[in-house]
């Protein structure tokens, strides 16, 4: 691995995330091409990244973007927080490590859209290449793949009593949600390996880094692209408070992020026209499809039960059971989710009503919200934070699932599962359905689940076509969570490292 940089390259990748640390590698393995990383964060060295229980810690430090939305209309005019990851690794450097490629059903209808090549049977060989996977052995799994993936080791026992509180609502039980079955309750799979983080650094960039060709620059935030006529030849970034460039011969590969891949089109002068020239942006191509649709998995942060016992320190990730199901009949995968959380997580309008410490929470998420935002830029400066609109809780359907979700939660929370464990209900509580309409307004909070900006698709808003290709535009490639036209059915890295791998392919192949 090189960090000097050189006049011109193959190819460049811009993010080292989740995708970008996927691409990086896949991209290196041929030793006949030049590949060039670019990354805005610094390296993913610190025993709080290391150490799975510590997550959460790392969201207000430096290695985390302090992104927060503009005032949510439809949530008490709140401002959310959006942390994303900066460093090596990006998000999968300070996730909660929770390992969940989605429901058939959500590949199924991206294909569905016109997305040839992205249905379940299309992504399920890329997702057993990825996978070392040492739990249950299932023919759908992948063995021997870069990332480690197992159960959790030594789960909570709170967690194995959310699990056992599904047969008080009559839900099945589930071994592994990645393999036949998704729905029901059961202990969720990890990318934890001898009690430390596995991240995409350590499954696919450190083994890439004795490479020749493969340059990674930290610390190198990307301004723009660098566009001759419809044709993309390379980037512009600033190092050491110095911009300067760096040109790709055959590719750019943007894997910045569902914020920092849409903001790059813009202030490089692909998104809608209108939008652009009120910035006074010189538009390249109109894609008015660039930053819209928004959306994340809304998560009520939380249904908050006293605990009668010590509850100690989390285990592992402190997020080791969940439960998917379906608000009614008919719909072809899980529209809800919930986590048991071992700590307790109010959002700050609500948190004073926690009475100490000694809290579990068990949060419900709508997995197929209907609700859409956008993002926009503040201004030209690459430095300035663009205006995030989630939008969280715009449609009355997203209502509705919640209220389905919070009934089940409360009752799996009332269950004699918990009963060595539960002091009582702190919040919400029995409310009318007015009042439990206000709570959800109250803690609906972001689950880290953004996605959807630079839609992949054929319809009129694609901004990339089903090969990952930037409508309009030579060498140049969007590929991280932001190309996804509807979040998966959970959370969403293993998708994310997914269309990674097969961004890789592709451009292999071609
Ligand atoms: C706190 C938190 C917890 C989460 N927990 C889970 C979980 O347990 N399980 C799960 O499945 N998902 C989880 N997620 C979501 C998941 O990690 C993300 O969806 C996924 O990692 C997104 O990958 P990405 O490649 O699209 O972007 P990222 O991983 O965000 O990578 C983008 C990279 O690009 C860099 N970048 C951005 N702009 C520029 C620029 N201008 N120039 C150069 N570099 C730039 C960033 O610094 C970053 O390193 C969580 C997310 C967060 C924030």
């Amino acid at each position: 691995m090189s960090q000097v940089l050189e006049k011109a390259y193959d190819y460049i990748v811009v993010g080292a995330g989740s995708a970008g640390c996927v691409l990086a590698a896949r991209l290196s393995e041929d030793a006949s091409v030049n590949v060039l990383l670019i990354e805005a964060g610094g390296s993913d060295t610190h025993p709080d990244v290391a150490d799975p229980a510590r997550w959460a810690r790392l969201l207000r430090t430096e290695r985390a973007w302090q992104y927060e939305t503009v005032p949510q209309r439809h949530c008490d005019n709140r401002v959310d927080r959006v942390p994303r990851g900066k460093m090596l690794g990006g998000c999968h450097s300070l996730n909660a490590n929770v390992w969940v490629r989605g429901h058939r059903s959500d590949f199924d209808a991206w294909k569905a859209s016109g997305c040839e090549g992205w249905g379940w049977e299309d992504v399920l060989r890329l997702y057993q290449r990825i996978e070392d996977w040492h739990g249950t052995d299932c023919e759908l799994r992948g063995k021997g793949g870069p990332m480690y993936v197992s159960p959790p080791a030594d789960p909570h026992p709170v967690a194995t009593a959310f699990v056992e509180s599904a047969r008080a609502i009559g839900l099945p039980q589930i071994d592994d949600h990645n393999a036949k079955e998704m729905e029901g309750v059961g202990l969720l799979n990890l990318t934890i390996k001898d009690g430390r983080r596995h991240s995409v650094v350590q499954a696919y960039l450190q083994p890439a880094m004795t490479r020749k060709n493969l340059t990674i620059l930290t610390h190198a935030e990307t301004s723009r692209l660098l566009i001759t006529g419809s044709r993309c030849v390379g980037v512009e970034f600033e190092q050491n408070g110095h911009l300067t460039t760096a040109s790709a011969s055959r590719e750019v590969i943007l894997a910045a992020g569902v914020i920092g891949s849409p903001c790059i089109l813009m202030r490089s002068g692909i998104g809608l026209a209108e939008e652009l020239k009120r910035m006074s942006i010189d538009v390249v191509s109109d894609l008015p499809g660039v930053g819209q649709n928004l959306h994340d998995h809304p998560m009520v942060g939380g249904i908050n039960y006293e605990c009668k016992v010590p509850l100690g320190a989390p285990h592992n990730n402190g997020v080791e059971a969940a439960m998917w199901w379906k608000t009614r009949r008919g719909l072809s995968g899980p529209d809800i989710q919930a986590v048991l959380l071992e700590f307790p997580y109010a959002t700050p309008v609500l948190a004073d009503r926690l009475p100490n410490a000694n809290c579990y929470t068990i949060a419900p998420l709508v997995m197929r919200p209907a609700s859409r935002g956008s993002i926009r830029l503040a201004s030209t400066n690459f430095k300035d934070a663009p205006l995030i609109d989630v939008n969280f809780m715009s449609c009355d359907a997203d209502i509705a699932a919640m209220l389905v979700a919070i009934d089940m939660c409360r009752d799996m929370g009332a269950s004699e599962a918990f009963t060595h464990f539960r002091q009582r209900e702190v919040m919400p509580r029995k409310l009318s359905r007015n009042d439990l309409i206000d709570f959800i307004r109250m803690s609906t909070t972001t689950c880290f689940h953004p996605v959807g900006t630079c839609k992949m698709g054929v319809d009129r808003d694609a901004v990339v076509d089903p090969t990952l290709k930037v409508r309009g535009i030579e060498g140049l490639r969007v590929a991280d969570a932001s190309i996804m036209p509807t979040v998966t059915s959970g959370n969403t890295n293993a998708p994310t490292v997914m269309i990674g791998e097969k961004a890789a392919e592709m451009i292999v192949e071609s």
